[in-house]
């Protein structure tokens, strides 16, 4: 509402209770932005508030609502305060306007991308978590905060006829509790942020404890960036010690709607089993076949590129190759030009097992996200700067193949044919239908590859990030919804389909 249209309504308003003379100096104070007057009586003071709360609206909102302002850090001590005030933070934001949704976007994202802000989640991260590399996340966030779609995500449809006119829109759950990672722990904040407000949603972050302190300092970032575009207060909230007991407490809330948990099998399995609406962005252990067709000193490179990606973190990376035995020295000689270091002492394969797998066969911790040089120093291998990933010949039955390690260790198992290589990449993926990368131009291999595997992601002759709008086609994201069919999330992700319809009118062919 502008000045003028204020005046005109507070006009109105005192005409009924005493004069000109008294809706002047309202309007007077209403346009500096102060205190209201009083101008009548104490009715006329409450009427002349609402109107000064609502002057800070854009264009085209629902009259008599007001999309109200905010403040604090959304921090809070308590998870049932933190939801509490995520709930009372949607209720205002479902009267703001799509052009207010698109503004406060746009200030997380400009605010995440300012360099100071994007060098110190980057630093912090690696710091905090131990995992991960710097140059890397700073790429991770850039494309987070720069592609994440927005409102334009949430297109309705429509159908017309001589019944009238139906329309299906996307809806906000409400409030959604989002349960974030280590791997990529403001990653996740940043494109879940986006894509939950472009939504119409509230979040309530549970983030990975030991991703604690960068995870506030970007909860604080998004609400002070939020608070200056007069966003209602805590659209983005969480609580100042994460914990399992606090995620606990955030899946059992009432009022939390929608839950989306990206992490490990664990956490997918139990906001699944809520019994509420729940999006599971789980697991992987992508596979990448390279057969005699490809380009293989191409596939050599892009293979390292993608494999050693923030030190192998990413769900989507490639976690063992399955490469036919006519191209597979070959391969494995491009990969140690493209800065791969190749294992073949049996020893130094048994020694990173015992260093980098606990007793249930499983990665160690503190070995995720490591460096190639920093995993090999600790089996007594020095290498320069250069060397980002370690590749070694094994069986298809061997822990690094089966398991998903996450550090830069890329096992390569060798087989007679295509077919063969499909197969072995079927059953190792394990029906987790995550990611696959295959290097061939056999469009047949391909097709079937692509068929029997049942990924949500199939690159084809790049390296897995390009499946993740990095250097290749469509937007990215942070969490990819194999188990619960999303796929790659975006705000229609987090919404309701609702349907609207007018009967016998507004068919205008
Ligand atoms: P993790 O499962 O250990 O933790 C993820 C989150 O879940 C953390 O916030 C953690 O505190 C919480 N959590 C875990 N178990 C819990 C439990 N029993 N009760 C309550 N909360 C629990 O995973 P991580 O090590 O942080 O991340 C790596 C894993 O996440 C890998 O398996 C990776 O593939 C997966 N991941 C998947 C995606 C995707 O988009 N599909 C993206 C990133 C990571």
């Amino acid at each position: 509402m502008n000045d003028e249209q204020i005046s005109a309504t507070v006009d109105r308003v005192l005409s009924a209770y005493g004069g000109r003379s008294a809706a002047s100096s309202a309007t007077a104070t209403v346009a500096a932005g102060g205190a209201p007057v009083n101008a009548v009586d104490g009715r006329v003071d409450r009427i002349i508030a609402d109107l000064l709360n609502s002057a800070g609206r854009g264009a085209g909102e629902p009259t008599g609502t007001a999309c109200t302002k905010g403040g604090g850090d959304g921090i809070f001590d308590d998870m049932n305060a933190a939801v509490a005030a995520a709930v009372e933070a949607q209720r205002s934001y479902l009267l703001c306007s799509l052009a207010d949704r698109r503004r406060f976007i746009d200030g997380i994202r400009a605010a995440v991308l300012q360099e100071e802000n994007l060098k110190r989640l980057a630093a912090d991260a690696v710091e905090e978590t131990g995992i991960g590399r710097y140059d890397h996340k700073l790429i991770k966030n850039r494309l987070a905060a720069e592609k994440t779609p927005g409102i334009e995500d949430l297109v309705t449809d429509a159908e017309s006829g001589d019944n009238g006119l139906m329309l299906v829109e996307y809806s906000p759950y409400g409030v959604i509790g989002a349960i974030t990672p280590t791997t990529n722990p403001t990653e996740t904040i940043i494109c879940n942020a986006i894509g939950m407000l472009a939504a119409g949603n509230s979040v309530v972050f549970s983030p990975h404890p030991r991703a604690t302190q960068v995870s506030l300092f970007l909860v604080r970032l998004i609400n002070r960036a939020l608070a200056e575009l007069g966003a209602p207060a805590n659209l983005v909230v969480t609580v100042s010690r994460p914990s399992i007991e606090n995620t606990n407490a955030m899946m059992a809330h009432p009022k939390i709607q929608m839950l989306v948990a990206t992490g490990g099998p664990g956490i997918v399995k139990a906001v699944l089993s809520t019994g509420k609406k729940a999006i599971g962005a789980g697991a992987g252990n992508p596979p990448v076949v390279v057969d005699e067709t490809a380009d293989i000193e191409k596939a050599a490179r892009d293979i390292v590129a993608g494999a050693s990606f923030d030190n192998n973190v990413l769900c989507f990376a490639e976690k063992e190759i399955i490469a036919v035995a006519s191209i597979a020295d070959r391969l494995l000689a491009g990969m140690r030009r493209s800065g791969a270091h190749q294992v073949t002492d049996p020893e130094i394969i048994r020694r990173l097992e015992r260093r980098v797998l606990t007793e249930k066969g499983g990665p160690v911790t503190e070995c995720v996200g490591k460096s190639a040089a920093w995993l090999l120093a600790e089996v007594g291998i020095t290498v320069g700067p250069e060397i980002q990933l370690i590749v070694m010949e094994v069986g298809k039955d061997h822990p690094f193949v089966q398991e998903e390690l996450m550090m830069p260790i890329l096992p390569l198992v060798r087989v007679p044919d295509v077919d063969t290589a499909i197969d072995v990449a079927v059953e190792v993926e394990h029906g987790r239908r995550h990611t696959a990368v295959m290097h061939s131009t056999n469009v047949a291999k391909l097709t079937r590859m692509a068929k029997l595997i049942q990924t949500t992601i199939f690159v084809k002759n790049g390296p897995s990030y390009a499946g993740d709008g990095n250097g290749g086609p469509g937007y990215p994201t942070f969490t990819i919804a194999g188990p619960t069919g999303e796929g790659l999330t975006s705000p229609r992700s987090f919404a309701r389909r609702r349907r609207c319809v007018l009967v016998d009118a507004l068919n205008v062919r």
